[in-house]
């Protein structure tokens, strides 16, 4: 089972903030909330979400401008943003504009269709969240079935290692800091210490390696962090 995906929810009226917040914890996910453009700035960098739902009509900053700023920025740009707005014509002019929005819902919204497009933002983004299987190199990951695979050999990893190589296997490359890694694998709310992260990375590659023998996927950054290849 992956962390909890989180949801960035934008809106400063009461009242469609709490609907999308009731549904959004009904299907599972930590949501967090903001009331204009620029708490939602700080929250996105400060907490990196999954996912950001944001109403175009804010008050002072708006929501494209935010969505632009959001989208420009090297630490929020790749967090999928669902712009949500009032008129088809603001939809339009959402496209025109370019903000780069990931997905686009016109209010009123059917709650089942945007938790549909929501999940498709989150397939693309963390696709072993929503049971997609993963594969790097010759390393594969089922995470509906909890299996892992090296050059066809399962591999038996305790959950923390099962969750750390399902975070390095979707963003292969990417270099993951502990903070970051113990935010996504252990949960924002637990307290653990960052050298946990070490000895769990060091079980995680002692298994990989043993499958094949020598090669260690797993990269070490020095100042940085971990990163897969
Ligand atoms: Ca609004």
């Amino acid at each position: 089972m992956s962390a909890q995906l989180s949801v960035l929810v934008v809106e400063d009226e009461a009242p469609q903030r709490e609907v999308l917040v009731y549904n959004l914890e009904a299907e599972g996910y930590h949501v967090q909330q903001a009331t204009s453009g620029d708490a939602a700035l700080d929250l996105a960098r400060e907490d990196a979400p999954d996912l950001i739902l944001l109403d175009w009509m804010l008050p002072e900053v708006s929501g494209i401008e935010v969505c632009r700023r959001l989208k420009s920025a090297p630490e929020t740009r790749s967090i999928p943003v669902i712009m949500i707005s009032a008129r088809s014509e603001e939809v339009d002019r959402v496209r025109g504009l370019e903000t780069g929005a990931d997905d686009y819902v016109v209010k009123p919204y059917s709650v089942v269709e945007l938790m549909a497009r929501i999940r498709t933002q989150l397939r693309r983004v963390r696709p072993a969240s929503v049971g997609e299987i993963l594969e790097f190199g010759d390393i594969q990951v089922n995470s509906e079935e909890h299996r892992v695979f090296r050059a066809g050999a399962e591999l038996h990893l305790g959950p923390t290692e099962f969750r750390l190589l399902t975070t390095f296997m979707e963003r292969p490359g990417r270099v993951w800091s502990r903070d970051q890694l113990l935010d996504r694998v252990w949960g924002r709310d637990i307290y653990v210490d960052s050298r946990t992260v070490d000895v769990h990375v060091g079980r995680l590659r002692k298994v990989l390696r043993g499958a094949t023998g020598t090669d260690d996927p797993i990269r070490t950054v020095r100042g940085a962090g971990y990163a897969l290849g």
